[in-house]
Order: C-alpha cells, then sequence, then structure tokens
C-alpha cells in the first residue's frame, strides 16, 4: 500500500536477488485498496507519497512501479467487483474478528493484482503473517501459478517492526509502542525457558501492553499454520498481538519453538536426493544427514565381514560393536567411517548398492540405525533423507518432502554418477530394472517401508535442474517454517 519503509525495501532486494543480473524484473504494486479498510478505520488519512516511494524503490531494485488509481483497478466499480473470500477457518483468530470483511478486500485485489502482473513469484512480508497464510491459501487453493514467499519482518532499532501506519505515531507514542515487541520478546524467554501454556503467555504480554498504556486487541497463541488458537505451545507456535497505541493499530508477533526445525526427505533410489539435500541443508544452516549412507557402510561391513547379507541373526552381532561415524569434511562432503574404515567412495560402488536393499530390510538392522539417527537428530536443526525418515524416524519433522522422480530418468542420472565416479556404466535398460527392483524391495519390506507419510509433499523432479529442486524445498520449508522463526545463515 506504499509509503514505503525498510520491511518493503528489503522485499525488493530480495526480489531482485532472486532474479538474473540485468533482467528487469521486479515490479512493486503501489494501491491503498479501499476494499480492505472497514468503514471506520483510516482509508481517508492512510499515508500516501508515491514521489517519495518510486525513488525508494529504484534505490532497493526495483524495475517498475504500478500504481493504478481505485477506478483503474476497478473499472466497474467496487460494488460490482466479483470477490474472493478466503476460508472461514482463516479469519476466526487474531485481526479477522476485529476487521470485518479485511481479508476478503486483501484476497480480492491481490488476485486481481496477480492476474494483471502475472508474476513467478509474489514476495510478503512475515509481519502481516495472518494475511501472508491467507494469501498462501488462496493461490494454492485458486492453483494461481505464482510462488509464494514470506520475508522475515524488518525492525527499527527500538523494536518495532516496520509498519508505514507508524508515520502516525508521535514520539512520546513511538516509546510507548516498543512495549509491545517487548513484551512478546519476553513472552519468547518465558517460552524458552519452559512455559509452554497459552494462558501464562498472553496473560504476561497482556499485563506488560496494559503497564505501558496500551489498548489490547488480542493476544493469542495459535498454530502458525492453521492459525487455530492452542493452549500448549507445542512444535511450533505463533504468538500474535494486536494493540492501539492513540489511534494508531500496531501488530506484531514472534515464534515460539521447541527446538530446531527437522526436514524429513524421503523418495526412492536416484531421484537425486543427495545433492539437493546437501545444498539445501546447507543453504539454510541445518546439519546434513545422509542415512543411506548409513545403510550402505553396514552392507560394507556385513560383506567384508563374510556374513550372508540375507540372514539376520548372521548379521545382528555386528550391529553390537558397529561404530559408524559420518562427519563433514573441510569441502561439506559427508564422510564415512565404519568400524575405523573410511568407506565414503566404496559404499557408493554396484557391489553395495546391489545388497543394501536386502540388509536394510531386516528389522534388527533398522532398530538399531533408527536409534543413532534418532540420537543424531534429538536437538533438531537437521535434514535428514532416506527412507522412512518422514513415517519412522522423524515423524514430527516440520517439513516432509517426497522426493522423486520417473524411473528412466533416475537411471539417466546413475548412468551419469556411475560414469563421474569412474564405476562401469550398464545399459540403461539394465538400470532401470535395478532401480525398479531396488524400489520394488524398499517398498515392500516389512519394517519401515519407503512410502509417502500423509503429511508429506511429493516433488517429482523431472525435468527440473538441481537450482530448480532447491528453490522448490526452500519454499516448501520456509511454507512450514518462517524466517522469522529460522532465520537460517548469513539473514541479516
Ligand atoms: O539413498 P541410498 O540409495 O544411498 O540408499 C541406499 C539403500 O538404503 C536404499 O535403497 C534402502 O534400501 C536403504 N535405506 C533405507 N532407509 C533409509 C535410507 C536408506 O532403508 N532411511
Amino acid at each position: 500500500m506504499g509509503s514505503l519503509h525498510g520491511g518493503h525495501q528489503q522485499l525488493l532486494r530480495r526480489a531482485a536477488e532472486a532474479v538474473p543480473a540485468g533482467r528487469p524484473a521486479v515490479l512493486l504494486s503501489v494501491f491503498v485498496n479501499p476494499l480492505q479498510f472497514g468503514p471506520s478505520e483510516d482509508f481517508v488519512r492512510y499515508p500516501r507519497d508515491l514521489a517519495a516511494d518510486g525513488a525508494l524503490a529504484e534505490a532497493a531494485g526495483a524495475d517498475a512501479l504500478f500504481a493504478p488509481s481505485v477506478a483503474e483497478l476497478f473499472p466497474g466499480g467496487e460494488a460490482q467487483l466479483t470477490g474472493v473470500v478466503p476460508p472461514a477457518a482463516l479469519r476466526q483468530s487474531l485481526c479477522a474478528p476485529g476487521r470485518p470483511g479485511h481479508f476478503e478486500g486483501v484476497a480480492t485485489v491481490v488476485c486481481r493484482l496477480l492476474a494483471l502482473v502475472r508474476p513467478d513469484r509474489l514476495l510478503l512480508g512475515e509481519k502481516d503473517w495472518q494475511q501472508l497464510t491467507i494469501l498462501r491459501r488462496v493461490v494454492a487453493d485458486l492453483a494461481l501459478p505464482v510462488t509464494v514467499q514470506g520475508c522475515a519482518t524488518v525492525r527499527d532499532a527500538d523494536g518495532l517492526a516496520c509498519s508505514s501506519r507508524h508515520r502516525y505515531l508521535s514520539s512520546a507514542e513511538r516509546r510507548q509502542a516498543a512495549a509491545l515487541p517487548a513484551a512478546l520478546e519476553a513472552a519468547q524467554r518465558l517460552g524458552r525457558s519452559g512455559t509452554g501454556s497459552a494462558e501464562l503467555l498472553t496473560a504476561s504480554v497482556q499485563g506488560a501492553l496494559a503497564a505501558a498504556g496500551l489498548a489490547v486487541e488480542y493476544v493469542q497463541l495459535v498454530q502458525p499454520l492453521t492459525l487455530s488458537p492452542v493452549c500448549e505451545a507445542g512444535g511450533l507456535s505463533l504468538l500474535a498481538a494486536a494493540a492501539r497505541c492513540g489511534s494508531t493499530r500496531l501488530i506484531d508477533h514472534v515464534f515460539l519453538m521447541k527446538r530446531p526445525p527437522i526436514v524429513a526427505i524421503d523418495g526412492p533410489a536416484g531421484a537425486g536426493k543427495s545433492t539437493v539435500t546437501r545444498a539445501f541443508a546447507r543453504r539454510l544452516g541445518l546439519l546434513y544427514l545422509d542415512t543411506g549412507a548409513m545403510y550402505r557402510a553396514l552392507t560394507w561391513w556385513v560383506l567384508q565381514r563374510g556374513v550372508d547379507p540375507a540372514d539376520p541373526a548372521a548379521i545382528a552381532p555386528l550391529l553390537d560393536d558397529l561404530d559408524l561415524q559420518l562427519e563433514s569434511d573441510a569441502a561439506g562432503e559427508q564422510r564415512v567411517r565404519v568400524n575405523g574404515h573410511e568407506v565414503s567412495e566404496a559404499i557408493r560402488g554396484p557391489e553395495v548398492t546391489a545388497l543394501v536393499s536386502t540388509v536394510a530390510a531386516h528389522a534388527c538392522v533398522r532398530a538399531a540405525l533408527t536409534r543413532q539417527q534418532q540420537a543424531m537428530g534429538q536437538r533438531g536443526g537437521l535434514v535428514a533423507e532416506g527412507r522412512d525418515i518422514g513415517t519412522a524416524v522423524f515423524p514430527e519433522a516440520e517439513c516432509k518432502v517426497f522426493l522423486t522422480a520417473t524411473v528412466s530418468e533416475r537411471a539417466r542420472r546413475r548412468a551419469a554418477d556411475l560414469a563421474q565416479r569412474g564405476f562401469a556404466v550398464p545399459i540403461l535398460a539394465e538400470l532401470e530394472a535395478q532401480i525398479a527392483e531396488r524400489d520394488q524391495r524398499d517398498s515392500s519390506r516389512a519394517e519401515a517401508p519407503l512410502r509417502q507419510a500423509d503429511d508429506a509433499v511429493e516433488l517429482v523432479t523431472d525435468g527440473l535442474s538441481i537450482d530448480d529442486v532447491i528453490r522448490r524445498l526452500v519454499d516448501l520449508f520456509r511454507e512450514r517454517v518462517p524466517e522469522d522463526a529460522w532465520p537460517g545463515p548469513g539473514a541479516p
């Protein structure tokens, strides 16, 4: 809605980063949308300064400014316009009850702007979390061909989340308003020290706001994706508040998290999981855990000891004193050691590949390696890839992806990988048969078979480049774990 501030500028900078250099591609829309203001709200006095907006937008990397008038955007008049009504479930908490019609007005105008501009990506601040959540849902439900990207809330030095409405504040009010982020941060510290009760957390914020002389509209603890109120902060929770400082309405939030996030990436052999998962982990500052390498290392050891891979009774004793170590080397590559042997390359060979799913099917093997993986993930902050991560190892993972590709695509990738590693490359038909057989063995075993978790998102990677897949993974992660909750490395 214009009257640009540091938060908008950050969105523009992020948008400019996301497109190839030299291509004019970032458009800023400025439109004070009458549909989203209630009759007693501040539509008329909302700050408008298009000349300043143009200069700020250009400096932050915008290539175009789209600032239609109300008559241009709604040529048939506002009253006759087709409205977009977001799901009622997302309009029952937070700002919606106090602002009837607001999110319908937002959704209606944003859909129209998207239809006119047809962007690939829509960047919105996480500050207006309910708006972001609702727009994501509207875009998904209407199957609009755009990716919605939320960007971390930008704050001024006094902690206040940037907002155009802060222009209304006098300097005394501004000092008073700073109690809002301070109260939420104090509650976040309470949460970190173990208080999960919504009643206690909201009471602490309410008390601090009242003490600062702010009129509380709501303080709520909600599940961030469904926006339904929760009694107890569970996995990831949103503690949000709105209050009035004089005549100015302020909103803000913090996220509460029990532990750093866990991402589960499962899928069949050769879907390209390792490459993308490793890059994704680095991009988000999460540890990378390749569980397939653990099953491979054990298989190597089984072969080394001359044990029958099909005989669980013979393998069980090997598990008692199995010392399986995964470490990252200086280049960030995962190195694997089993009982003192460095096997990082050897476990990728055809012999291990041919037998690993036989070894991995045994209940005793699954129990031992699952236990070790769960111990590695106890403190969170990791991306694990395998076959059963989202279903058996980390069913509580915040983000679950089922990464797959057609058998022929996976066979082509396997051939390229074998050639690159200096192994003999079988003909494609043979590779396809091997891959299909391994899929069949992994998905039909009794213990933790390969299958897509009910809450996993399927990502089919045929025709996508590695960068495309990584970007999709980051987008999927960010829909579930906002930047405000887990900024990742290199965050401003
Ligand atoms: O991913 P990668 O091809 O290295 O995995 C090798 C094999 O290890 C899989 O085909 C599967 O049999 C087994 N595995 C598993 N559970 C995991 C990871 C791998 O059973 N979580």
